[in-house]
């Protein structure tokens, strides 16, 4: 790097200018910007020095700020006016001079700059030398995108030196093709670590123009440089005037949502049926229950044996004095009415315990309820008398929402359904107080069946696809959320012994169904869930111990020609798949897909986010893009993980609900679980116009019957010392080889990733060598009509012949 440009890149000044005025950094995933040093550089050559000056007064002050000179917030009165330090070149002194402006010291020229330039890069040679060899760095994505706000640089990088936890890298970027690298600006780039763990090195920024290439530099040394790509999306575009929407005006609770699908399959009999899922929910309903005292020690739990609806909420509990000394303690039970006379000492005084009256509760009304002391308290403490305490469930929603199990429902939508068809399930709702993402699935179900008759698109989906939309999958969590607690997540399941099921936990109880699920489970280690039946990331009494997540399996299992599944959860923008989980120890992941599934998962991903940006200009970031371990956290025994290992599912997760800008504060806000029905409104189109992407997605695949094409790079020939050999492909293809010129098989070796996302491993040939390999698409498409189990000799061969 020449000295001279770094001068006028530095800037300080600027970087003091913006962090001072809070230049906005979105998502909270950034360095520290130092943006455009455009006033800096007088682009005449000369070299700007800190010089202080003096000016008459503040009106002389000001105009000086108003004809752009950089000025520096130091600024002091004097007897003659006010000093100010200012950063100028020679010639933009003369001309200050000529306004009056009288030069007072130069404090800071070029030279002295030079100095300390070199003070810091000796310094870090000597660091260098004790840290060893320089580290490699690779750049994994850098990624443009205007959205609705503005535009932004999004880079990713790995150093070979992650683990060192004070290794810094920097990433400079130009202003488009033919500018300086630097020209547009650069930014410290935040070491990202997940578990203990080094991930790789990321950043966010808003930038003025696209940058063409990005370098970053590491502080061990290294060094890597990149094209800047466009991630994918254009801006919002018309929708074509016949196409209908927007059949969503409020949001639905489950038993809505069900009743709108069930009246579009009664709608479109030739398009559609509604499929009850196997397993019934528990049902939105609880127990009854009441709290005789008030001390801990004295509390006594009641609960109903019936159900709430079903009796429980007419029982009522009292605790009297019976008005004499040395009685005893006695329950009576009488028209719903639980008395329990307390026992009294020879002075008249009330001496039952709360363990006592547990107990005599259970022997004497045990047909009714059950009780026991507060939350494993022993119960030493004296039952006061009470007034008569009704039992109660204390749900809240109107009589017409069923108390009862609940039959879970989807509508499958397709011209023929028979299982001939490539498979999409799209779900929602797992997670009770998501309340935008059964609007997704609804709005989608609707979209299809009413442009059937005059969209050709839609026609292809439906007459090519079989579709099964599940809008909630946790209907009875979902009431809940409506109607009684509106941030619960879980399912209502209540696993918690007696010790702590009194109803002051009772929006702690259930299940977190996308922690409940078989694959990468809690049960087997996995990160990411938890063993208390408190926990809002409650894994259950067992895998797959609840009917809402045996639901979705059940359904995939029972449709085999399910291919591809979007979850559908709430909020952050994100957009994910497998793996989802990792064990503690090293932060061993479940197996990464291979390098051809990955490609395959982006590439689809790149379409269905170009969707969503169509609606209104929202943009998924390309940091939360990928594999949930890479971009979230671990999820033991989620859904889409289950899918996706257990039957080869290409299975999303999508967290509808990015972050807005907020302009006047200039940040991003996040929009939360239960936005304004005008905001959910406006995640339920884009999300539903993502979905219906998947479907094209889908329809695609399903029609594939090209075989891929591969071939190596580079060329095949003679060689001077080893290769690094690496597959180019027609489309995302798993490929299997060998390299002691036997045939390939599909027990052959397979090309593997390099790393976190890092796209395929490299082959290392360093001797002569012929590489023999078939590449299979994810349709199943095999390189040259191939057969791997039988004897042709139509794989694909190249030799590379190494000189030494
Ligand atoms: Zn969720």
């Amino acid at each position: 790097m020449k000295r001279e440009k770094l001068w006028r890149r530095v800037g300080l000044w600027v970087i003091i200018f913006l962090l001072a005025f809070g230049l906005a950094v979105p998502a909270g995933i950034a360095g520290n910007v130092t943006a455009q040093p455009d006033s800096v550089s007088s682009g005449d050559g000369e070299e700007p020095s800190v010089v202080r000056v003096a000016v008459a007064d503040r009106a002389s002050l000001e105009r000086l700020i108003a004809d752009g000179m950089d000025v520096t917030e130091y600024a002091r009165r004097t007897q003659e006016g006010i000093e100010v330090d200012v950063v100028v070149t020679p010639s933009q002194l003369k001309k200050l001079e000529k306004q009056g402006v009288r030069p007072v010291e130069t404090l800071y020229t070029p030279s002295v700059w030079r100095a300390r330039v070199k003070e810091r890069e000796a310094a870090l040679a000597e660091k260098r030398a004790v840290t060893a060899a320089a580290d490699t760095v690779k750049i994994l994505r850098a990624d443009y995108f205007e959205n609705d706000t503005g535009a932004f640089l999004s880079v990713e990088a790995k150093t070979s030196s992650g683990e060192v936890p004070d290794v810094i890298l920097t990433a400079r970027w130009d202003k488009g093709p033919g500018t300086q690298p630097g020209s547009g600006g650069e930014a410290t780039m935040e070491r990202f670590t997940d578990a203990g763990a080094y991930m790789y090195h990321r950043m966010l920024v808003p930038v003025s123009h696209r940058p063409s290439s990005v370098q970053v530099t590491s502080s061990q040394g290294g060094g890597a440089e990149a094209k800047v790509k466009e991630w994918p999306g254009k801006g919002p575009k018309k929708p074509s005037p016949h196409y209908v929407k927007d059949f969503i005006s409020h949001y639905m609770t489950p038993t809505e949502a069900m009743e709108r699908i069930e009246r579009l399959a009664r709608e479109y009999p030739h398009l559609a049926e509604i499929i009850e899922l196997l397993y019934k929910t528990n049902g939105y309903r609880r127990k009854a229950q009441a709290v005789l005292g008030s001390q801990d020690d004295a509390k006594v739990v009641i609960t109903s044996r019936a159900w709430g609806h079903e009796g429980g909420n007419r029982l009522a509990v009292e605790a009297v004095h019976p008005g004499k000394p040395n009685h005893p303690l006695t329950v009576r039970v009488k028209d719903h009415l639980i008395t329990v006379e307390l026992a009294t000492d020879a002075s008249g005084s009330p001496v039952s315990s709360a363990a006592e009256v547990a107990a005599a509760l259970n022997d004497r009304a045990g047909r009714w309820v059950t009780a026991h002391t507060y939350r494993g308290n022993p119960g030493s403490g004296r039952v006061e008398p009470q007034e008569a305490t009704p039992l109660t469930d204390h749900l809240e929603a109107p009589d017409h929402i069923s108390r009862d199990p609940f039959t879970v429902k989807a509508i499958r939508i397709g011209k023929h359904r028979d299982g001939s068809r490539t498979g999409v399930l799209a779900y929602a709702q797992e997670h009770a107080r998501e309340w935008v993402t059964p609007l997704v699935a609804v709005e989608t179900a609707e979209r299809l069946l009413r442009n059937y008759a005059h969209d050709k698109e839609t026609r292809k989906l439906v007459d090519n696809l079989d579709i099964f939309i599940i809008p909630s999958v946790n209907p009875d969590g979902a009431h809940y959320s409506f109607y009684d607690y509106n941030m619960q997540r879980k399912n209502m399941v209540n696993h918690c012994g007696e010790e702590r099921s009194d109803p002051e936990l009772r929006n702690q109880w259930g299940v977190d169904v996308n922690r409940n699920y078989a694959v990468g489970s809690f049960f087997d280690g996995f990160v990411g869930a938890s063993g208390d039946c408190l926990s809002q990331v409650y894994a259950g009494a067992g895998k797959l111990s609840e009917p809402e997540s045996r639901n979705v399996i059940a359904l995939a299992e029972k449709h085999p020609n399910i291919k591809f599944a979007m979850n559908i959860h709430s909020y952050g923008g994100y957009f994910m798949w497998s793996p989802g989980a990792y064990k503690p120890e090293g932060r061993e992941t479940l197996k990464r897909p291979d390098p051809g599934e990955e490609a395959f998962f982006w590439a689809a991903s790149e379409r269905i986010l170009a969707a969503i940006k169509e609606h209104r200009g929202t943009v998924i970031l390309p940091g939360q893009t990928g594999p949930v371990v890479d971009v979230l956290y671990s999820a033991a025994g989620n859904s889409a993980d289950q899918l996706w290992y257990e039957r080869g599912i290409f299975a999303w997760n999508f967290e509808v609900g990015a972050d807005r800008w907020d302009p006047e504060a200039k940040r991003w806000r996040s929009v939360g679980f239960q936005p304004p029905f005008s905001e959910g409104h406006e995640e339920a189109m884009e999300f539903s116009d993502g979905l219906i992407e998947l479907f094209r997605v889908a329809r695609d695949y399903g029609k594939d019957r090209k075989p891929p094409q591969t071939r190596t790079v580079p060329r095949p020939g003679v060689h001077k010392g080893p290769v690094e050999v690496r597959f180019e492909s027609s489309e995302p293809v798993t490929i299997y080889y060998t390299l002691d010129g036997s045939r390939p098989t599909f027990r052959s070796a397979k090309l593997k990733a390099a790393g976190l996302r890092e796209g395929a491993e490299t082959l290392t040939i360093d001797k002569t060598t012929t590489i023999r390999w078939f590449a299979v698409d994810m349709a199943g498409n095999i390189e040259n009509h191939y057969d791997p189990g039988g004897k042709g000799k139509n794989d694909r061969r190249a030799t590379y012949i190494i000189r030494k």
